[in-house]
């Protein structure tokens, strides 16, 4: 039997889409090993019972303080140590989102409990949880059996299925008390502000319009913008403009579109990479992605090694001419 610890990450008073992604995934084992889910809230705890319920809670665990509005990283650590001791959880699950990525070595350092980070896989066979982990920035797949208990696992964003609601069911709820002192709060959270682009993260995409080098400038990236509006109007999911480092570091576009092994890691279900070469560096951050397809004018380039589809052709060419094949799809100007 394993108990499940899962935390759920909120955005604007709403519940992140990843941690529904856990909640389901936690929920699968659970029914697999005769276990519970536990879902930690901290922070803003209400309104969210029903949707963690249906995708798969049975208990809701809530630190409600208003000190925790804001992610801190000492305090939430507490919190998720005092959750995981309750449920006598096997394992804590989160998603390594920026969040994530702060949370989890925080409460492994910290506590001393062993920690598997950003899988690609996780089973519960035979009373073992068998782990896929990406490794050497994904150019190899390690799949290892845990022998920790309990151990925390964050798991890639947008690789794990959020599954269906089950709106039949139910999970009780109760507050948790976490023993924190003024000393938890020495790092304050005084104001934030986030970045006013109305441009979609590419952690976030199902779609990823991506160019590298061979777009050759601002200029590029306008033409790759308009093929994102016209997939936008097409309406066929939530699309961004992906950079390759070269593109950045030549200042064309901003660091926060940068994918790879110093950008972010994504795993949209359509990533298209339109001039560039497939460096293991760029690789790291987007092979996971469900469907690749690549243009490129040179028929030797290593993104064609990781593609399901690939053009080699001159993506000036390309680009204008499915921004007005899509409009005449999809019949959007
Ligand atoms: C420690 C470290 C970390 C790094 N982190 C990252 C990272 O996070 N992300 C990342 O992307 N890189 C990263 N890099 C850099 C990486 O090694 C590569 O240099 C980079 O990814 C190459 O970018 P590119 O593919 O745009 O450029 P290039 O490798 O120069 O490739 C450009 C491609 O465009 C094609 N092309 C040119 N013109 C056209 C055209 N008109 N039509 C179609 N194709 C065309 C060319 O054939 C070529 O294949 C990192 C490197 C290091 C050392």
């Amino acid at each position: 039997m394993a108990n499940i610890l899962v935390f759920i990450e909120t955005k604007k008073d709403e519940i992140r889409e990843f941690s529904l992604e856990v909640l389901n995934t936690a929920s699968k084992i659970a029914d697999a090993s005769g276990g519970k889910v536990y879902a930690l809230l901290v922070g803003k705890t209400d309104g969210f019972d029903d949707t963690l319920a249906h995708y798969g809670a049975d208990v809701i665990y809530k630190v409600s303080d208003e000190r925790l509005s804001n992610y801190l990283t000492v305090p939430y650590a507490k919190a998720v140590k005092a959750a995981m001791d309750k449920a006598g959880a096997s394992v804590f699950l989160l998603s390594a989102t920026s969040l994530g990525k702060d949370l989890a070595p925080r409460v492994a350092a910290k506590f001393g409990v062993p920690m598997v980070s950003d899988i690609t896989g996780l089973e519960y066979k035979d009373g073992k949880f068998e782990i896929v982990k990406p490794l050497y920035a994904g150019k190899v797949y390690g799949t290892f059996e845990l022998s920790a208990d309990p151990a925390i696992i964050s798991l890639r964003p947008k690789i794990f299925e959020k599954g269906e609601p089950d709106t039949s069911r139910s999970a009780s709820s109760e507050e948790l008390t976490v023993d924190l002192t003024d000393d938890d709060f020495r790092a304050k959270v005084v104001e934030v502000k986030e970045k006013e682009t109305g441009e979609i993260d590419v952690t976030e995409a199902d779609i990823i319009v991506s160019g590298g080098r061979g777009v050759k400038g601002p200029e590029g990236f306008e033409l790759l913008r308009q093929l994102i509006d016209v997939l936008n109007k097409a309406g066929v999911g939530k699309v961004a403009l992906g950079a390759s480092r070269v593109a950045v570091d030549s200042g064309w576009i901003d660091h926060s579109h940068q994918v790879g092994q110093t950008g972010k890691v994504v795993a949209p279900k359509l990533y298209m990479a339109f001039g560039i070469s497939g460096a293991i560096q760029h690789l790291a951050g987007m092979r996971t992605s469900k469907v690749i397809v690549a243009v490129n004018k040179d028929p030797e380039a290593p993104i064609f090694k990781v593609a399901d589809y690939g053009l080699v052709e001159d993506l000036f060419k390309v680009v204008p001419e499915m921004i007005k094949e899509l409009k005449e799809i999809y019949k959007v100007e």
